[in-house]
């Protein structure tokens, strides 16, 4: 059974969006540092925000402001219900300068997380009967997918598995045989991973040829799945035993402590909040709101938080929206109509301009390419003048140089970039469980003054 408010007429939805956000807009006013300040500098009253028709007076926030002054951020209006108030937990973004920046979660978020992450289960398909397996690394900030995993709103049995990084003092961390050990003996019936963790798992667990034949779904979420890479995990999880494995893709923002869901397999992604967030997307160049079915940056607004609380805060994906009803699922909620591409991902290399993306959609289709990682660096590392080279490591299974001409021949037919193939060890590239996620792309080229 799904919340009702997913199935309102897109109208009733509407029009609870617009009560939510006054109330959030008002809360704001009486006790938000940052948007205090940004409502006087544009001479806005929270009574001029009543509609999220409205939002569109106030300008954007980006990243940056959030990473700037974390505590700007969080309401702070002692009159409020404890619940409201209490501090329950602390999830933690990264950007660009890999500095965790903090996103404060009261009691009242807290449980509200819990309802969001109800329906999101249930629109997954995971049932109460299941056995979860977190398979979310143990990192040293806890993030949002760890914590909102680790406790099951809708019943369903949690196996918290703990890999990671062993951390000396206390090294509680799971290797990725125990891990796997674990999901066989309790006879998991569901993973949620990240999926280049969750591959090199499956990798590991072909190797030592262990029974995943009770496992039925895989829940991801963190990096881009496309279709080439759920291809091969659904492969290997068939190697592994398990019958018509289905896999579900999430768009999680540590931000909302939320994620868009597939509502069936490789199909549009839903809000399951709707009355807990508003999304809307903007003209990159102009930051106006462009209309539904139209691509640009997506922007997520706060409807109904206590700690961190952000209106129109830029997520850094850009995508299309529609909010009729799904045509899969019939709910009115926000959807995801395209893939996400991350708007930082977008790189020249010799005056081509590059989409990183269209490179790991096709390495991760290559079964022989067990890791793989996009280099961006110059010719010749002393001289910042020279030519941009883009680079691929790669650990492969089978013969490498074979392998290798066709990885060239596919990437320079995709991205008209004549790429340099390295052969490096899979552990070179990405150690299961370090982080939370294997480091992809990485630009060595000096930044532009
Ligand atoms: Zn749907």
């Amino acid at each position: 059974m799904v919340a009702p408010v997913l199935t309102r007429s897109p109208e009733a939805l509407r029009a609870l969006q617009d009560d939510a956000l006054a109330q959030m807009v008002a809360l704001c006013e009486r006790g938000h540092p940052y948007y205090q300040r940004l409502l006087r500098q544009h001479r806005l009253r929270a009574s001029d925000l009543r509609t999220t028709e409205d939002l569109q007076k106030l300008p954007l926030t980006r990243k940056q402001d959030l990473m700037q002054a974390p505590e700007a951020f969080r309401l702070t209006l002692p009159e409020l219900p404890v619940a409201e108030r209490v501090l329950w937990d602390i999830a933690y973004t990264t950007g660009t300068t890999g500095q965790p920046t903090p996103v404060y979660s009261t009691t009242h978020d807290f449980y509200a997380t819990l309802e969001c992450w109800r329906r999101l289960w249930t629109i997954a398909g995971v049932r109460r009967t299941d056995i979860v397996a977190n398979l979310f690394p143990l990192t040293s900030y806890p993030s949002g997918a760890f914590l909102r995993t680790a406790i099951s709103s809708i019943g369903a049995l949690v196996l918290n598995a703990l890999p990671g990084a062993s951390y000396p003092p206390f090294p509680v961390q799971r290797s990725v045989d125990e891990v796997i050990d674990l999901v066989v003996e309790k006879e998991a019936t569901v993973l949620g991973a990240v999926p280049s963790f969750l591959r090199r798992l499956l990798m590991r667990a072909e190797e030592r040829q262990a029974d995943f034949s009770r496992v039925r779904l895989v829940c991801l979420t963190g990096e881009a799945c496309p279709p080439g890479l759920r291809e091969d995990l659904r492969a290997r999880l068939l190697r592994l035993g398990a019958r018509a494995p289905r896999i579900n893709v999430r768009l999680g923002f540590t931000e909302a402590q939320a994620a868009f869901v597939e509502c069936e397999e490789g199909g549009p992604l839903m809000n399951p909040a709707p009355d807990l967030l508003f999304f809307e997307i903007v003209d990159p160049a102009s930051g106006e709101r462009l209309p539904d079915g139209q691509p640009g940056l997506l922007v997520m607004t706060h409807l109904n938080r206590r700690g961190t609380v952000l209106l129109r805060y830029v997520l850094g994906d850009v995508t299309a929206l529609a909010r009729d009803r799904c045509p899969t699922c019939g709910f009115t909620t926000e959807r995801v109509l395209q893939p996400p591409v991350r708007v930082d991902h977008l790189t020249k290399v010799r005056g081509m301009l590059v989409n990183p993306d269209v490179i790991h959609d096709l390495l991760a289709a290559q079964p022989e390419v067990e890791e793989y990682q996009i280099v961006f660096r110059k010719e010749d590392p002393r001289d910042p003048y020279s030519r941009d080279e883009l680079v691929l490591r790669l650990a492969v299974a089978g013969e490498a140089t074979a392998v290798s001409q066709a990885v060239a021949a596919a990437v320079r037919e995709a991205v008209r970039v004549n790429p340099v193939i390295e052969i490096v060890e899979r552990a070179a590239i990405f150690v299961p469980g370090a982080g939370m996620k294997a480091r992809r792309v990485i630009d060595l080229r000096p930044k532009p003054e």
